[in-house]
């Protein structure tokens, strides 16, 4: 290590290396937290930014901002895309495309999973998945504007299509969109159109299994399945959706039935993960095993196997089946940060022991529901417990604050105050009004012309 201070880097400032980064404040070491969005998002409330409940700024926070009093910590907006294990460089991307480089002696690694097309990438120009702030407002903006659309056209099969949503995956993210978009579509959008009755909208669900939340107990699930039929959402088990277009989906049966196809102008897609394509480089050049997913396999104490200074962490961590959930990724960041600190002070590490603390899922208002050792909880008493561990792990006293007063207001008024949506610029094909189609560049044109 040298004479100057070890260098820790961590890449990821998602749970896993925001905690990573706490629990190394004040320690004798220079940390540099590098994450490609700049700020720490809690990902399990996304879909009520995306559905008009919550504001962005509610979910999120800025890593600066949350590690200010961290002296010894400096916050970086980069992408890591490079690893140089001999060199103990890691390579970061501006949003300039150009680089810069961050020595490190400890490495963690906590960039998480994004949402897999099982190959098919093709699909998602029309079926956004649900990880990051840019999906929650691509759903946002395709949720809003499919009811809008439809307000415009007469009765008929293009209306009908514009007011079919289809959801693919029925686990809790899965089953949160969809149970948001029927509760959205007859309270929140029921009176406030004049053609169209919001009501009226199909909200489509497709899984492979045979149940949805297959990790939470046939029990809770079946009360989740009961409350979103309740909710008039169509659930479809047993089946793949084996292809995405602009107007619709086809759906394939498991067991080799024919394939039908679905008419819809919304695709969701939330039906599988896979490592981010930097983790994908670091087993390479570490000669590290993954699994089909691309999570790294790692020692008992969270280590890359003979890369002892490379920590892996939460989502992406392969190891005894730990799962893909919030709180293995906080305990496995400041699993990492205790290994450095112990090291540094000459005593040895630690393995990581995953501690279940239990789970829980949104159903729809008032309803969620928890499950923790012993402890099934469904409807209100579910969603109470739902809502305190939600607010408890959500970054920053303000953020807290205004999520309990949204959530109130929205229990007791059908109201949902960020609808807003940015239409203009992001060149995405399926943008759903013309500003770039040639149609509109011609009227341009002609007008140009005429000036
Ligand atoms: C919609 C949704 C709902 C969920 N609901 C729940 C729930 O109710 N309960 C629960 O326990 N868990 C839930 N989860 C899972 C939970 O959010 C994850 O397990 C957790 O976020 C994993 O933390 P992480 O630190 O491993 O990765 P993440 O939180 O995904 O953080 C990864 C970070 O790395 C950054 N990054 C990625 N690649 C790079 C790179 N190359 N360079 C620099 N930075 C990079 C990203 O910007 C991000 O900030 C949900 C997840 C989603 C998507």
């Amino acid at each position: 290590m040298g004479n100057s201070r070890p260098k820790v880097v961590i890449v990821g400032g998602g749970f896993g290396g925001l905690f990573c980064a706490r629990r190394l404040k004040n320690v004798d070491a220079d940390v540099t937290l590098l994450d490609r969005a700049a700020c720490h998002v809690f990902q399990p409330l996304l879909y009520q930014c995306a559905t008009g409940t919550l504001s962005i700024g509610q979910i999120s926070r800025s890593l600066r901002q949350e590690l200010e009093h961290h002296h010894n910590v400096t916050t970086l907006l980069g992408e890591a895309v490079r690893l140089d294990p001999d060199a103990r460089r890691v390579t970061a991307r501006r949003p300039d495309e150009t680089t810069f480089d961050l020595d490190y002696d400890y490495l963690v690694i906590a960039a998480g999973m994004r949402q897999s097309y099982f190959g098919k990438e093709e699909f998602a120009t029309w079926a956004p998945g649900m990880k990051t702030l840019d999906d929650a407002l691509s759903i946002r903006r395709r949720v809003f504007a499919a009811f809008e659309i439809a307000e415009t056209l007469p009765p008929g099969p293009e209306r009908d299509q514009w007011l079919t949503f289809v959801v693919t995956g029925g686990g809790p993210t899965g089953v949160e969109l969809a149970g948001q978009i029927r509760e959205l579509a007859t309270r929140a959008l029921a009176n406030q159109f004049h053609s169209i009755n919001p009501e009226d909208a199909r909200v489509l669900l497709f899984d492979g299994g045979d149940r949805v939340l297959k990790s939470f107990a046939p029990a809770l699930a079946d009360r989740a399945q009961r409350t979103l039929e309740i909710l008039g959402v169509e659930m479809h088990f047993g089946v793949h959706v084996t292809d995405v277009r602009r107007d619709g989906v086809t759906v394939s049966p498991k067991g080799g039935a024919p394939s039908e196809e679905y008419a819809s102008r919304t695709v969701l897609w939330t039906a599988g993960v896979e490592a981010v394509p930097f983790a994908r480089h670091v087993a390479e050049v570490l000669g590290a095993q993954t699994d089909r997913s691309g999570r790294i396999s790692v020692d008992a104490d969270l280590s890359v196997p003979g890369h002892s200074e490379v920590f892996v962490i939460g989502d992406l961590a392969g190891r005894d089946g730990l799962p893909g959930v919030a709180e293995n990724a906080m305990q496995g960041g400041l699993h990492a940060a205790a290994c450095i600190r112990r090291e540094l002070s000459g005593a040895a590490r630690k393995n990581y022991r995953y501690r279940d603390l239990g789970s829980a899922a949104y159903i729809s208002r008032g309803n969620a529901l928890l499950q923790a050792g012993p402890v099934k909880l469904a409807g209100l008493a579910g969603w109470l417990g739902w809502g305190f561990i939600h607010i408890a792990f959500l970054t920053g006293v303000r953020n807290r604050f205004s999520t309990v007063g949204t959530w109130l207001a929205t229990i007791t008024r059908a109201n949902r105050s960020d609808r807003a949506f940015i239409l203009g610029g992001s060149g995405h094909p399926e943008e759903p009004y013309t500003w770039e189609s040639p149609v509109h560049q011609s009227y341009t044109a002609r007008q140009q012309k005429s000036a």
